[in-house]
């Protein structure tokens, strides 16, 4: 490797971290030591209406019962931390505003019912809705969704409540390359303008995901599968920038017996075996989850389970420590 391996664990504290999400961080922090590297914990808390009290304490104490050590984080302060998103709001802002300055996102004024409007007219068309300025421009949106310069201001001088979209390039056929999965490509056309940056002050997912990468010189973004679709926005957004992209490794999921959907929890309960690390209080029914440290299982026996889905060193060997890993 020609830069020093820099990869990081990004949950949003929406809940208790699930099983899936071990093995997410387990595979990075392996990666990490395999090569000499850094393993950072970043939480993705901007969504505030997905918030859970108390999930953030309960990941970094999962963590560490598994055995997994975190060298830059929430908690260790060092260079760049804390990496908690929703204390870096300010930098997320500057760069919306380098991409609206350079003319490669834009202010958006609709209410929830402009968007309803949108999408209802279009379906009466037979016709999906995709919120695309360019589309506007060849007149394919019967409604304008996009304001002058004039407009724009007039609206900022008012006070009205605004989103920032991306301007996602279009009429191009983007190349993506993913570790795991090879080589694919997409038609451009179908993305439609993402919003970067929402009308309550924080940024969405995937501009605060893409900035803190590039901050924080993420060097592999290894992550669940469900990321796999937004993989193309983030190469546009990196290339809005100007920023060299990190190499993506989207780990297939820990999937129900029947093949379809993510594991839950009452797909474990019904097989006898928790999802959750640590016991969990459902901040709402108030339901306690029992987790792996409650149900008696070794943290290495969880380690070892999750290490070897999938694929197998080839050895006799049963149990491999940390270090072996
Ligand atoms: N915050 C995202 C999640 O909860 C992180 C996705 C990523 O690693 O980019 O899964």
């Amino acid at each position: 490797m020609s830069k020093p391996v820099r990869v990081r664990f990004a949950p949003s504290p929406t809940g208790p971290l699930h099983i899936g999400g071990v093995r997410t961080a387990l595979f990075n922090y392996l990666f990490a030591k395999k090569y000499n590297g850094t393993f950072i914990l970043r939480i993705e808390d901007t969504d505030q209406n997905r918030f859970v009290e108390g999930a953030e304490n309960y990941i970094e104490e999962s963590l560490k019962w598994c055995g997994i050590t975190v060298d830059e984080g929430v908690n260790t302060n060092e260079k760049f931390g804390p990496y908690r998103q929703s204390e870096r709001k300010d930098i997320y802002k500057k760069y919306a505003d380098q991409l609206i300055a350079n003319g490669k996102a834009y202010y958006a004024f609709d209410t929830a019912d402009d968007l309803d409007a949108h999408r209802k007219n279009h379906e009466a068309e037979g016709k999906t809705f995709i919120y695309n300025w360019h589309n506007r421009e060849k007149g394919r949106l019967v409604n304008s969704l996009v304001l002058s310069a004039e407009e724009t201001q007039a609206k900022l001088d008012a006070g009205d409540d605004y989103v920032i979209r991306f301007l996602s390039p279009q009429d191009e056929t983007l190349h993506l390359t993913d570790i795991i999965r090879g080589n694919m490509t997409i038609d451009t056309n179908i993305l439609d303008d993402k919003v970067l940056f929402k009308s309550d002050g924080l940024p969405t997912y995937h501009l605060a995901n893409i900035v803190d990468d590039h901050l924080m010189e993420i060097t592999h973004v290894i992550r669940g599968e469900e990321w796999l679709p937004s993989l193309a926005l983030h190469y546009q957004l990196y290339d809005a920038f100007g920023w060299e992209k990190p190499e993506f490794a989207h780990l297939p999921l820990i999937l129900k017996p029947t093949g379809k959907g993510k594991l839950s929890k009452r797909d474990g309960d019904k097989l006898g075996f928790p999802v959750f690390p640590l016991a969990y209080k459902d901040h709402q029914t108030g339901d306690i989850s029992r987790g792996y440290r409650e149900d008696g299982y070794f943290p290495e026996a969880v380690v070892n389970f999750l290490a070897f889905l999938g694929w197998n060193p080839g050895t006799e060997q049963e149990i491999f420590s940390m270090d072996e890993l």
